[in-house]
């Protein structure tokens, strides 16, 4: 159990799980682009620890880049909209796997997959390490989940609350009384 401000949190999903299932979806991508040579776009911050287990399990040649997505108001009526920052290569013509922390309503990783069409690539496929699928409201393909879970609160593994708890092995989840 940890506590972070004014949360508690109990365990949820344990590192040795964490890796055995990062182990199995690199299995996949190292059959399924064995001969595409992958783009692999970390979108940071939450992703940081599973795209590094991720990666040293794949043993096909790829290239590793990260992004970061930004929320701006372009105008008061439009709401958020996201902007991609860090993005210096072309991405034409590449087989890009994106990797992500959390699906959670869909909306950041649709609005960056629509933002990355844009650029040309040949394929998209996304690699989530959790989904939550009651709370997703954009039709989503997702090629890569580690774990569907329900829809509450989570932390740690890259996942944090308020800046804080991403520095964990194991996956939290909010307590809830
Ligand atoms: P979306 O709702 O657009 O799919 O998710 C956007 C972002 O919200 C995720 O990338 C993640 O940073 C954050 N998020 C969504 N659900 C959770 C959660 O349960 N725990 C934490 N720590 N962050 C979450
Ligand atoms: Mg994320
Ligand atoms: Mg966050």
């Amino acid at each position: 159990m940890i506590t972070i401000k004014d949360k508690t949190f109990v365990p949820f999903i344990p590192a040795d799980a964490i890796q055995a299932r990062i182990q199995e979806l690199a299995e996949q991508i190292n059959q399924e682009y064995a001969d595409k040579l992958p783009l692999i776009v970390v979108v940071l911050n939450g992703a940081f620890l599973f795209a590094a287990d991720l990666a040293k399990h794949i043993t096909i040649p790829c290239e590793i880049t990260f992004i970061r997505v930004a929320s701006y108001s372009a105008t008061e009526s439009s709401g958020q909209l996201k902007q991609i920052l860090g993005l210096n290569e072309s991405i034409a013509g590449r087989d890009l796997i994106v990797v992500e922390d959390i699906v959670d309503t869909g909306l950041t990783i649709h609005e960056v997959c629509q933002q990355l069409q844009a650029m040309h690539p040949t394929s998209i496929a996304i690699a989530t390490l959790l989904f939550k699928p009651s709370a997703l409201k954009e039709k989503l393909d997702l090629h890569y989940v580690g774990f569907e879970i329900e829809n509450r609160f989570v932390l740690g593994y890259g996942l944090d609350y308020d800046g804080l708890g991403r520095n964990t092995k194991e996956i939290f989840v909010l307590h809830e009384e």
